[in-house]
C-alpha cells in the first residue's frame, strides 16, 4: 500500500476559511497580538504550526487527514451560506436551518483553533509535553460527541441570531476561530469566563467571510444588532465588532488588508489574560482550570470586573455610614461632584450583588436553563 503523504504544515484555521479573508484567494494579512507585528502572508503559511494535531499515540496525520476530510463538505457549505445571503439581501428561515446545521462543525473548528489549543496547555512549559496535553485535550473534547451536542443545542436554544454584514468595511478572524464576548459582568468563577458559551448575556460570532459573521446572542446588545435579519454595520459599528475578535486571538489575527489591522493593535484592549486557578474545597478536593481571558463588549462592565471587590467593598462601608437610603443622595465617591444614585451607585450595586452571589450558589444564576455551558472535559463528564 502507498504510504500517505505527511502534512507537515497543519492550519489550526483551515486554508478555505483564510481563503475567504483574503482579498486575492492567495494572500493575507496577519497581526501578531503581543508584538504587534503586522506583515502579508500567503494563506499557505497563515494560522499554521509544524506538526500541530501530532500526537505520539496517533498514527502520523490523523488528526490533520480526519479535518482535512471535514473541511471539504464544510468550507462549501459556509461559502454557499454566505453567497445566497449576500445576492438575496435575505435571512430566511433556511438560511438559518443551515446555520444550525453546522453549529456542531463550527464547535469543532472552535476546539482545533490555536487559541483554544493553547489555553488547553497554558502554563505548561515544557514543548513536548504542551504539545501532548493539548492534542489530548483536543480528542478528549471532539470524541465526547454529547458534548459538541449539547453544547450546540445550548447555542441553538438560548440564543437569537442575526447575520452581521460589513459593508464597505471588512471583518477579520482570530486564530481561535470564532469569538465570543461578554455583554455584562456576571461574576468572577473559578471554572469559566464571562463569555463562555451557553451563559447568559454571551454573543458567539462566526466568521463566515470577511463580509459576514454569524451572532447567536443572549442579552443586552447594541441596538445595530437586529434578531432574525441581516445587520448592516457601518464602518464605526465593523470597527467595534473586529475589536472583540482581535482581543479573543491568544497570538495571531488575520484580515484582507494591513490598515485595518495596523488601526486595530493600537487600540486599548483590556488587560485580563488567560488565568490558571487553583482550589481545594472543605472536603479536601482540590482541582484546577484555565481560565479564557475576559473580553467584554461594554467598557463599564470591564471596570466592574477589575474593581468589583473594592466596590463592594466601599458599598458596604457607605451603606453602614449612611443608610441605604441616604447613600444614594451623597456625592459620589469617584469624585465626579454628581450624586451617588446618577453616577456610579448602579456599578457599586452589581458589584456588590456579584460578591452576595459568589458566597450564596442559590442566588447564582449565569447558564440559561436547561443548556450546559463550555467548561473542562472532565467537569462535563462528572455531571453528565
Ligand atoms: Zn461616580
Amino acid at each position: 500500500m502507498k504510504k500517505k503523504q505527511f502534512t507537515r504544515k497543519q492550519h489550526y484555521i483551515s486554508q478555505g476559511l483564510l481563503k475567504l479573508f483574503s482579498d486575492d484567494g492567495n494572500h493575507i494579512y496577519e497581526c501578531l497580538v503581543s508584538s504587534k507585528k503586522v506583515y502579508q502572508t500567503d494563506v499557505a503559511d497563515a494560522m499554521e504550526e509544524n506538526c500541530t494535531y501530532e500526537h505520539p499515540l496517533l498514527e502520523e496525520n490523523t488528526l490533520e487527514d480526519a479535518f482535512a476530510t471535514i473541511e471539504g463538505s464544510f468550507i462549501p457549505q459556509v461559502v454557499a451560506i454566505a453567497n445566497e445571503v449576500v445576492s438575496s439581501e435575505k435571512f430566511t428561515t433556511d438560511t438559518y436551518a443551515k446555520i444550525c446545521q453546522l453549529l456542531e462543525i463550527f464547535l469543532l473548528f472552535y476546539y482545533r483553533s490555536g487559541a483554544v489549543l493553547s489555553e488547553f496547555c497554558y502554563g505548561v512549559d515544557d514543548p513536548a509535553a504542551k504539545k501532548r496535553l493539548r492534542v489530548r485535550r483536543l480528542l478528549e473534547i471532539i470524541t465526547t460527541r454529547s458534548y459538541l451536542k449539547q453544547l450546540a443545542n445550548s447555542i441553538r436554544n438560548g440564543y437569537e441570531c442575526s447575520l452581521l454584514h460589513a459593508g464597505t468595511s471588512h471583518f477579520i478572524i482570530s486564530d481561535q476561530y470564532l469569538s465570543t464576548v461578554a455583554l455584562s459582568f456576571k461574576n468572577q468563577f473559578v471554572n469559566t469566563s464571562n463569555r463562555a458559551i451557553g451563559m447568559k448575556d454571551t454573543m458567539v460570532l462566526i466568521p463566515l467571510s470577511d463580509k459576514l459573521y454569524i451572532a447567536f446572542f443572549n442579552g443586552r446588545i447594541p441596538d445595530y444588532i437586529k434578531h432574525n435579519q441581516i445587520s448592516h454595520l457601518n464602518e464605526s459599528q465593523v470597527f467595534q465588532i473586529n475589536k472583540i475578535i482581535f482581543h479573543n486571538a491568544f497570538k495571531k489575527c488575520a484580515g484582507p488588508n494591513s490598515t485595518l489591522l495596523n488601526l486595530l493593535k493600537e487600540e486599548k484592549y483590556f488587560s485580563h489574560e488567560a488565568t490558571q486557578v487553583f482550589f481545594g474545597n472543605d472536603d479536601g478536593c482540590t482541582g484546577g482550570y484555565t481560565n479564557k481571558k475576559e473580553v467584554f463588549f461594554y467598557p463599564e462592565d470591564e471596570e466592574i470586573c477589575t474593581f468589583h471587590i473594592q466596590y463592594a467593598l466601599k458599598y458596604r462601608d457607605l451603606k453602614k455610614q449612611y443608610g441605604k437610603a441616604h447613600m444614594r443622595n451623597i456625592k459620589c465617591p469617584c469624585g465626579s461632584g454628581k450624586k451617588f444614585k446618577i453616577c456610579c451607585l448602579a456599578k457599586y450595586e452589581r458589584a456588590q450583588q456579584a460578591v452576595e452571589e459568589t458566597q450564596n450558589p442559590k442566588l447564582q444564576n449565569y447558564r440559561i436553563s436547561d443548556c450546559i455551558a463550555e467548561m473542562p472535559i472532565y467537569e462535563f463528564w462528572n455531571n453528565d
